[in-house]
């Protein structure tokens, strides 16, 4: 197993955002109200995540390292519905492997805590501790025992950025949850639980704010919305256009390629807009089940997702025109 989890953890968690990521999903899936990430040495020398989530038991947190074991989806007909972040039961058993790995956890409500430690994917030792709130996880010397994998860690500057995007994105699609980044003991942001508005505001600036109008569709029972830049507001690449499918932020060409359709007589050839859009769709309609990462989508009718997104992208573009 040892040997399967690293496998799996060079694609589960390629570079430190990837483990960062994972972690704030799991914080997410157990229903968090605050989350709170700290990065030392741009998440290789630590990544530590503290929630208020549900928390584990003593044997479900042993179990949570097995590779496969998650308490996300119990039938293979559950993969077609799938509302959580997490299913695959990957993410943690994967970090583990290739790190040194401390959890601390307690079921809500319990008087009793559990600790486990793994390091570099050997025997996971569990002990009692104290009750706690939630859990709390620290990832220490990511990728300690694959040296090429930490050949390819590109500069602290590089990684970090990644990290502020990934958590950025995660932020910007659960504005209820309160969520702290720390990068090296200094705050990088601190959000309050907020309406969506105001969250995207928060995280794209009071720029983006003037310049971008509200968006909101129906198109064969999706439900499209968002916020969308103006010309003059557009972007030298694709980085600031969002995707959220039912809540999981996922890169997607097709999408990107969909927003620029929408766009076609406002639209300079070579910028990009800025957008953040959510579309609610059947989860029986999207396959998220396509890569380990779940950072890409299958839908099952991309003809209906691509209109829907232009017919959305028009009407707001006819509002701005006035
Ligand atoms: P998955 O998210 O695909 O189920 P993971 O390896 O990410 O797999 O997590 C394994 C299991 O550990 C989850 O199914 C969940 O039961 C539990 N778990 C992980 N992180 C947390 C957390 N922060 N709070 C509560 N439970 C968690
Ligand atoms: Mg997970």
């Amino acid at each position: 197993p040892q040997v399967a989890n690293q496998i799996a953890a060079g694609e589960v968690v390629e570079r430190p955002s990837s483990a960062v990521k994972e972690l704030v999903e799991n914080s997410l899936d157990a229903g968090a109200t605050k989350i709170i990430v700290r990065i030392t040495g741009a998440g290789k020398k630590s990544i530590v995540i503290e929630d208020d989530g549900s928390g584990m038991s003593a044997a479900d947190a042993e179990l949570a390292l097995q590779r496969h074991a998650t308490s996300k989806i119990e039938t293979s007909e559950d993969l077609h519905h799938i509302a959580s972040h997490g299913f695959r039961g990957e993410a943690l058993p994967s970090i583990a492997s290739v790190s040194r790995f401390r959890m601390q956890t307690a079921l809500a409500g319990s008087g009793e805590g559990v600790e486990v430690r793994v390091d570099g994917g050997g025997a996971t030792e569990v002990r009692p501790t104290a009750p706690r709130r939630g859990t709390r996880i620290e990832v220490l010397d990511l990728f300690l025992n694959t040296p090429a994998r930490l050949n390819f860690m590109r500069t602290d500057k590089t990684e970090e950025a990644s990290i502020i995007e990934a958590f950025r994105s995660l932020a910007l699609a659960n504005p209820s949850v309160a969520m702290q980044l720390e990068l090296d003991g200094r705050t990088r942001f601190d959000f309050a639980p907020q309406d969506e508005r105001a969250r995207v505001v928060a995280i794209m600036g009071n720029d983006f704010a003037d310049n971008s109008i509200d968006m909101a569709i129906e198109h064969e029972g999706m439900q499209i919305s968002g916020h969308l830049g103006l010309p003059t507001f557009h972007h030298r690449d694709s980085t600031r256009m969002l995707f959220m499918i039912n809540g999981r932020v996922i890169r997607d060409k097709q999408l990107i390629a969909a927003v620029r359709a929408g766009y076609r007589d406002v639209m300079f050839h070579d910028r990009y807009p800025v957008a953040v859009m959510k579309i609610e769709i059947d989860p029986a309609d999207v396959d998220v089940n396509v890569h380990p990462s779940k950072r890409e989508v299958r839908f099952r009718s991309p003809q209906t997702v691509r209109a829907g997104v232009v017919s959305c992208i028009r009407a707001a573009i006819d509002q701005f025109g006035r």
